[in-house]
């Protein structure tokens, strides 16, 4: 196919007259090589009007920078939920060597023994540290334990707040970051 003087008119086509640009255009419409040289030639005008292009330029960069972030949080999530999941299995994985040695080295009978014993240690342990605690308190001054109590209120409260910060930033980070 010949394609002059097409490629020359794509290049200059302010200047046609009408029968030339109906020709032009017809010869577009048949010619795959010309089609692709006036969309080259289109594309780069518009590369070239930079000032328009500006606006939408800065909202891509903006979206591709949110895009990141997001990345990298799912990233975040994604090695919390990993590292949580291996001490899950490890610790269950123990739990069932427990178990199993416990099934192969020792009867019922021991079982609850075993069991008893651990219940009333617990309760001994639990009546010492009110024992201890209720001593404390009776040798102690009343401001002083007010001021121990506040201060573990006090402590309690920051604790806590810090927890709820902490799952509410994780929770919506997402929502932030667009
Ligand atoms: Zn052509």
């Amino acid at each position: 196919m010949n394609h002059q003087p097409f490629e020359t008119w794509i290049f200059a086509q302010e200047d046609l007259n009408e029968a030339d640009r109906l020709a032009l255009q017809q010869h577009l419409e048949a010619c795959q090589a010309c089609r692709s040289l006036q969309e080259k030639w289109e594309s780069l005008h518009e590369e070239l009007q930079a000032p328009a292009m500006l606006a939408p330029r800065a909202g891509f960069t903006r979206r591709w920078k949110a895009g990141l972030a997001e990345k990298r949080l799912r990233e975040q999530r994604r090695q919390a939920w990993k590292v949580f999941l291996t001490f899950s299995g490890a610790t269950t994985a123990v739990v069932l060597v427990m178990i199993a040695y416990a099934l192969l080295t020792s009867t019922p009978a021991e079982w609850v023994q075993a069991a008893m014993r651990t219940v009333t240690e617990t309760v001994g342990t639990y009546s010492a540290v009110r024992e201890l605690t209720t001593a404390w308190m009776n040798l102690t001054p009343l401001g002083l334990n007010i001021v121990i109590w506040i201060a573990l209120g006090v402590t309690f409260c920051i604790l806590a707040f810090i927890w709820v910060y902490a799952i509410w930033r994780t929770a919506f980070a997402g929502v932030w970051n667009k």
